[in-house]
């Protein structure tokens, strides 16, 4: 028997005529390429949305065809990211950090018919436009007619200002209701080997993922509620945030392209930010302007790290000197991005603050509506002991079941788990921790060692910036750990100092064979140690080691 509740669908529109409908002052505020600040409204952003799906209707753009973006966090990005789905096209959000090779590859593959591209990337559309004119008719510059940059595309492709556009465009259009797994987005993993996939979310996916990551025990987002994503919207959908901000009404600050620790502190305080997510590198960016300035933090009462693991010392330095909390999350672009959010239990409460430190290293519990695992070898079931590490499992609604162009459910196993590609473990309280990609983990004499775990301890020295272990080749032992660090700035670092703060944290097999001083690591273009680079470089350094 079914029940007897109306059967409205999940649409991504819904989530903007709350906003708009609930919301209406609810602020929008964008640093723009100039470096100026725009401010409007939801009501305003859901008007402007309407119009936008007239201008792309008069660009030709139809159900099913792909939107790309290649742009920062702005509003008129977020005007794409709610039109195109709205209108039963697709939002392609692009990272414009790949290689030009890459990001025609991707266009390409996704079919994109049209662009809308930000100031800053114009001479990067120019150069690709040879390679990528069969499939994009139209370019639309992210900005109005006075600021329309000199460009030269391929012959048949037409090159439009966003503003113009809009100006001249009706706002008569009325949101349709449609059946909810549509697909209303795409976005590309810029994994380290291999070429991009692409992983194509739908109106339920995204919205079911927005209610999730909106919980308390999540990102916590509420109506008073002024919050910052760093992380960008042309990678992992900003993290949900543009979304779950609407849904729960949140202000939204939006940070364009400048990034950088003064940029960012000025722009917490001007904004009256009290949440801000992003990656490792943006808030040591962030410590290191704020420790040479001596400004301090206003508002922020929290700040959510992902994307890698959280070094101990940003948990630390935050919650010691500025009274602001780190607060820990794990996903990937094939989980919308949300998997596992580390928020407390009771029986966290009597923590010391050291040990608090230690817990907040785990990635988090798993996200309601999903589920997790970690398998062995044999893909037998490992235990929550937080000892056992494996491969990490996850299934639920908005896990993808394949990659964009693939069979649906060729991306799962029989049991229809998605393998994430990480190793973890997972504690009796059921927070998951990471202690490697699986192609990262060191396999020493047939025993696993974590890479995560000695880069997090490496960090910990003083005169430490960044660490990378890889794993090398060893003549014995099959691999062996290979430590490279790179000094903090005006640091020198010895050796020697950096081994010695492993004694008594790690099994002494564990220890790295050796450490290497660099002047910097090679990263991927979502900022995560290149270490496929690291192993091609460092491959056979122990070739003639016998111990
Ligand atoms: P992406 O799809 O680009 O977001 O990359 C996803 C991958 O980033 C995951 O599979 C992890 O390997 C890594 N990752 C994401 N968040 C974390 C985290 N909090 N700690 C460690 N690794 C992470």
């Amino acid at each position: 028997m079914l029940g007897l509740m109306q059967p409205h669908a999940l649409m991504i529109s819904s989530l903007l005529t709350h906003a708009a409908r609930h919301h209406a002052a609810g602020e929008i505020v964008s640093r723009t390429h100039e470096n100026t600040t725009h401010r409007y409204s939801w009501a305003d952003a859901e008007r402007r949305a309407r119009r936008l799906v007239r201008v792309l209707q008069g660009l030709g753009v139809g159900e099913g065809d792909r939107v790309g973006t290649l742009a920062w966090n702005g509003y008129r990005h977020l005007e794409v990211y709610y039109a195109a789905p709205g209108m039963q096209a697709i939002c392609h959000t692009i990272n414009p950090r790949l290689h030009p090779d890459d990001i025609a590859y991707i266009i390409t593959h996704a079919g994109d018919r049209v662009l809308f591209v930000d100031v800053s990337f114009a001479p990067l559309i120019c150069a690709i436009a040879p390679k990528i004119r069969d499939t994009v008719q139209a370019v639309v510059m992210m900005c109005d007619a006075a600021t329309m940059p000199e460009m030269t595309l391929a012959p048949g492709m037409a090159l439009h200002s966003y503003d113009t556009l809009i100006d001249a465009a009706a706002d008569d259009y009325a949101w349709p209701t449609f059946d909810e797994r549509t697909a209303s987005a795409l976005c590309y993993t810029s994994g380290t080997t291999g070429r991009p996939k692409g992983v194509l979310y739908s109106h339920r996916s995204t919205t079911l993922h927005a209610y999730a990551i909106a919980m308390p025990d999540v990102l916590c987002l509420r109506a008073t509620t002024r919050v910052l994503p760093v992380v960008p919207m042309f990678h992992v959908n900003a993290w949900g945030i543009p979304y779950a901000a609407a849904l729960s009404g949140a202000g939204l600050v939006l940070p364009g392209r400048h990034l950088d620790g003064a940029s960012m502190a000025k722009l917490l305080n001007d904004e009256r930010v009290t949440f801000t997510c992003g990656v490792p590198t943006v808030w040591f960016g962030l410590l290191q302007h704020l420790r040479m300035s001596g400004e301090r933090l206003h508002s922020v009462q929290r700040i959510m790290t992902g994307g890698s693991a959280a070094p101990p010392l940003l948990i630390e330095a935050f919650r010691d000197e500025y009274n602001v909390a780190v607060e820990h999350g794990w996903g990937m672009t094939e989980l919308s991005p949300v998997g596992t959010y580390n928020a407390p239990k009771p029986a966290q409460a009597g923590l010391s603050p050291a040990e608090a430190v230690r817990h907040m290293l785990k990635q988090g519990r798993i996200l309601p509506g999903l589920d997790m695992k970690i398998v062995d070898g044999a893909g037998r079931e490992l235990p929550w002991d937080g000892v056992a590490f494996g491969d990490l499992k996850v299934r639920g609604p908005w896990v993808t079941c394949a990659y964009y162009g693939d069979e649906p459910g060729s991306a799962l196993d029989a049991e229809g788990w998605f393998a994430t590609g990480d190793v973890a473990t997972i504690d009796p309280d059921g927070f998951m921790e990471i202690t490697d990609r699986s192609k990262d983990v060191i396999k020493s004499g047939g025993e696993w060692i974590s890479s995560i775990t000695l880069e997090n301890i490496a960090v910990s020295h003083p005169d430490v910036a960044e660490a990378a272990v890889i794993a090398v080749r060893h003549p014995k032992w099959d691999e062996r750990p290979l430590l490279l660090v790179v000094p903090r700035p005006g640091h020198t670092v010895d050796p020697e100092s950096v081994l010695r703060i492993y004694d008594g944290k790690v099994a002494k097999w564990w220890l790295p064979d050796l450490v290497l001083v660099v002047a910097d690591l090679p990263h991927t273009a979502t900022g995560k140690l290149l270490k496929t680079a690291l192993r091609s470089h460092y491959g056979d350094i122990y070739a003639n080691r016998t111990t």
